[in-house]
């Protein structure tokens, strides 16, 4: 059964007028480890440990601005057109049937949470009314792009959505004009260089106070609460991390003095939201987040997430070898072959960019290897490989095939092969979305342990985002964490802490 909505009635619960108040006793364990009996290898104490929490959740939901970086790319311009379809409830007719404008492959608009049961029936509820958030069909679109392109002719030029919704949309668009963003050849594949007709001039300080001036009079002008800023512009190449350069926060902020070539333009727009205390999400592979930028997010308490949106074959790699290892299975080969065929694989074909892929592909799978040292040796990992090809016919729809190659009992192989087609703008835009809709929220959200005078935001560097991205960032000394299920069990479990509700055990004592 489904419910719209509900609320919690608990002595820990407190609803009031602008916030939500709530105690919550984190379960968890302090492991130490102990002298053995003689000959007997290692031992561990496992202590359970209980801490209360407080949490305080704003629930004003204030008027958003999101403004993308590559606004008029196809992420962009598909976020961009299906947000303004919804919220003008157009429906368009294909050869198989009309169809109607939603939110489908949004975590927090299109799935449910357990809430309980009742009478024996299961109820759920949808993930949005856990704690208030902001409604995509009220966020505010701008940004910046390198090409000039309205965002009617843009969403022409990504070939993504059908053309009757297409004509719909057109007069809501062609006034959708990309600001000038910062171009910096050296990041990208040559190949972009014909779309770079508009760009901001100057010096790397000069255009980072242009960045900061958009975003005050964007949000002047529309009047927003708050602004959410996400990279979804073309993936750059890795900046080369050079003690001096961009290791610290002085160091950065002094190389953006001195004008020094190494700074990317994906780390210039984020030191201008950082100075601003804007979010910033990165949507892409590179290095963005050089330890400068960190170091600068982190005394400046303003929100950084990221990296590389979890579309589509990593998605599916963070469930299947989080499966196959959590079932005893020993993944030994994987085996990844992309071909897409729009602007991103065009930039990707440059080699350079595309290992800025290669690297954030690769991770995904280490927490899940390491997890289990019955199956793998200290320092064994499965043989991972990455492909990707442009194929220009293909367009947006990207191909992604994969071979997983697994030991299993006595000496067995297993071999699993998968061949996922699909529109990757439309995997990528509703993705952002929660990015953005998730990163507004976490800003909203205080906590503090008992015995901890003042409540404190979560850590700036956003790991609530992770479920959302192929390599997540973490704080320095944190684990990453990439099993899908395990990172979309944080992100519930937090927003049910806030309301008072326990984590989904799924022990159903009650039928037991
Ligand atoms: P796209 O090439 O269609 O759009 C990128 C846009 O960014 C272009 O319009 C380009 O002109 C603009 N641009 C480039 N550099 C810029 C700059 N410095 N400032 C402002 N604008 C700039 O690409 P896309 O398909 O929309 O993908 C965007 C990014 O998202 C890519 O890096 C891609 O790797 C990443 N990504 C996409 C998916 C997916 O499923 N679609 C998944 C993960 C990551």
């Amino acid at each position: 059964m489904f419910v719209e909505g509900f609320r919690v009635e608990s002595p820990r619960v407190r609803y009031g007028a602008g916030e939500i108040e709530s105690e919550y006793r984190y379960d968890t364990t302090e492991l130490a480890p102990a002298p053995a009996p003689e000959g007997k290898g290692k031992e561990w104490v496992v202590r359970p440990k209980s801490v209360t929490y407080h949490f305080k959740t704003t629930t004003t939901v204030p008027k958003l601005g999101v403004m993308l970086v590559g606004w008029g790319g196809n992420n962009g311009t598909t976020l961009t057109a299906g947000v303004i379809a919804n919220r003008e409830g157009i429906s368009w007719a294909t050869k198989e049937k009309v169809h109607k404008a939603n939110y489908f492959g949004s975590l927090t608009q299109a799935s449910t949470i357990r809430v309980g049961s009742y009478n024996g029936e299961e109820i759920y509820a949808p993930f949005k009314s856990l704690v208030p958030m902001v409604n995509p069909n009220d966020i505010v679109f701008g940004g910046w792009d390198i090409s000039g392109m309205n965002l009617a002719d843009a969403m022409a030029r990504a070939k993504v959505l059908d053309i009757d919704l297409q004509k719909q949309l057109r007069h809501h668009m062609a006034s959708m004009v990309p600001l000038p963003g910062i171009y910096n050849p050296d990041f990208i594949a040559a190949n972009q260089g014909s779309r770079a007709n508009n760009i901001i001039k100057g010096t790397k300080k000069e255009q980072v106070d242009h960045i900061i001036k958009d975003i005050r009079e964007f949000k002047e002008k529309n009047k927003v609460d708050k602004v959410v800023v996400l990279w979804t512009a073309n993936t750059e190449r890795y900046s080369n991390v050079v003690a001096g350069l961009n290791d610290t926060m002085d160091n950065l902020l002094a190389s953006l003095d001195k004008d020094e070539a190494e700074i990317s333009p994906s780390t210039l727009y984020a030191v201008a939201c950082v100075m601003e205390g804007v979010p910033f999400i990165n949507g892409s592979p590179q290095n963005t987040f050089v330890p400068g930028l960190i170091e600068f997010a982190i005394k400046k308490n303003s929100v950084i997430g990221g990296d590389d949106f979890k579309s589509g074959q990593t998605k599916m790699k963070s469930v299947l070898v989080d499966f196959l290892v959590g079932a005893g299975i020993k993944p030994t080969s994987i085996a990844s072959y992309n071909h897409l065929g729009n602007n991103d694989g065009m930039n990707l074909s440059a080699p350079q960019t595309f290992r800025s892929k290669e690297i954030s592909k690769s991770g995904v799978v280490d927490d899940m290897v390491s997890s289990n040292a019955i199956l793998y040796d200290p320092g064994e990992h499965p043989d991972h490989v990455i492909v990707i090809k442009y194929v220009p016919y293909v367009g947006d729809s990207k191909r992604a095939m994969d071979e997983y190659t697994s030991e299993i009992f006595m000496g067995g192989k297993n071999t699993i092969v998968l061949h996922n087609t699909c529109e990757d703008s439309l995997l990528a835009a509703p993705i952002i979305l929660d990015l953005v809709l998730l990163a507004e929220l976490s800003t909203r959200i205080q906590l503090k342990a008992d015995g901890q005078d003042n409540y404190h935001s979560f850590h700036p560097v956003a790991t609530i985002l992770s479920y959302l991205s192929k390599a997540p960032l973490v704080p320095p000394g944190t684990p990453v964490v990439n099993a899908l299920a395990k990172q979309r069990a944080m992100l519930e479990n937090i927003l049910r802490a806030c309301v008072g509700l326990a984590p989904e055990n799924n022990m159903m004592l009650e039928y037991k």
